[in-house]
């Protein structure tokens, strides 16, 4: 029985779990892949306070290790569904299944899919979810980047250094991100470096071993053309996740409603980090988010005995 479980080894939950350790609990920390969450998607952090620049693997690291070495316990596990309603909340990963007293929900989110034929199978061979991670593996090649937000104009400006040429698919007339960011791309766009193939979808993904070509929907006319890339990164937003929280509010946007201290609408089952209906997704939001969680924790935990 462990007074905390935390689902989520992200920063979110590794700062949880660092504030109950160091205020006496039993704490269980599962997660499903490689500690850090997010962040180990990128190579270049500058806006965590007193460090000037890191790569996301390394901060990871260095939470993690700080948590793991005061002898917080760690389960690389999946957890796959949760019952939360009673006092003892139980909780079945792919292995097992663990009890504790209160739980720290703190699973981020993921990229969404484009749903477009072939993209599942090609993940890993030309279908991407993070140029930062993957960029350099197509130097000097033709890709495409799908999205109209901030991360997919900064993923074509930093692929803009690295690619042969790049097409930039995005489903309406105008980019929904900064204006600035906007700005550089078109004028890259100039050059020729950047296709912009706007009001289009791409429907299907197709290759042999790896992403060869795809093909892209006008939306206006219908036509379909095909363009031939090595890759394609996909920056259509993310999700969160929360599909296994049966009873936990969620709002119509799919992120768990908590209140300031980080309390779900279920007695013990508290929510953070980029999970939660937040005003904004950071990892130092994330920490935060977790160092008021345990607060509420122990409260609860207190109040219980
Ligand atoms: C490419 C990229 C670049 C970014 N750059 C920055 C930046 O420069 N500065 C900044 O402040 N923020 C940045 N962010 C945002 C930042 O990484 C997130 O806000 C932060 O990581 C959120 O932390 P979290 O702990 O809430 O969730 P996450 O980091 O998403 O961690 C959640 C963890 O839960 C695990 N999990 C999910 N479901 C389960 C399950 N069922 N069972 C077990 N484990 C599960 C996941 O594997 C994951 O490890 C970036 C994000 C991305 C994607």
């Amino acid at each position: 029985m462990y007074d905390v479980i935390i689902i989520g080894g992200g920063p979110s939950g590794l700062t949880c779990a660092l504030y109950c350790y160091r205020a006496g609990k039993k704490v269980l920390v599962l997660e499903k892949g490689m500690v850090g969450g997010q962040m180990t998607l990128t190579t270049k952090i500058e806006n965590f306070p007193s460090i000037e620049k890191i790569d996301g693997v390394t901060l990871a690291m260095q939470m993690y290790e700080q948590v793991s070495a005061l002898g917080v316990e760690f389960k690389f596990e999946e957890v796959v569904s949760c019952d939360l309603k009673n006092n003892i909340k139980a909780i079945k990963t792919i292995n097992g299944l663990y009890q504790s007293k209160s739980v720290y929900i703190c699973t981020g989110a993921s990229s969404r899919q484009l749903k477009a034929i072939g993209e599942k199978q090609f993940i890993g061979r030309g279908v991407s979810y993070c140029a930062t991670c993957d960029g350099a593996l197509f130097k000097n090649q033709d890709v495409a980047i799908v999205g109209g937000g901030n991360t997919s104009l900064e993923d074509c400006l930093y692929l803009s250094n690295l690619a042969n040429k790049i097409y930039l698919i995005h489903r309406r007339d105008e980019f929904r991100g900064d204006e600035i960011l906007v700005k550089r791309i078109k004028d890259i766009a100039n050059s020729g470096k950047i296709q912009l193939v706007l009001s289009s979808e791409v429907v299907e993904i197709n290759g042999d071993n790896k992403v060869g070509e795809i093909v892209v929907k006008d939306k206006k006319t219908n036509n379909l053309q095909t363009i031939k890339v090595n890759a394609i990164f996909v920056a259509v937003g993310r999700k969160p996740d929360t599909e296994i929280f049966e009873g936990v509010e969620i709002n119509e946007s799919g992120y768990i409603v908590t209140n300031e201290k980080m309390q779900t609408n279920i007695e013990g089952v508290f929510a953070g980090g980029d999970v939660r209906n937040t005003p904004l997704r950071q990892i130092v939001t994330a920490c935060g988010d977790g160092a008021v969680a345990s607060a509420s924790i122990n409260e609860y935990l207190a109040n219980l005995h």
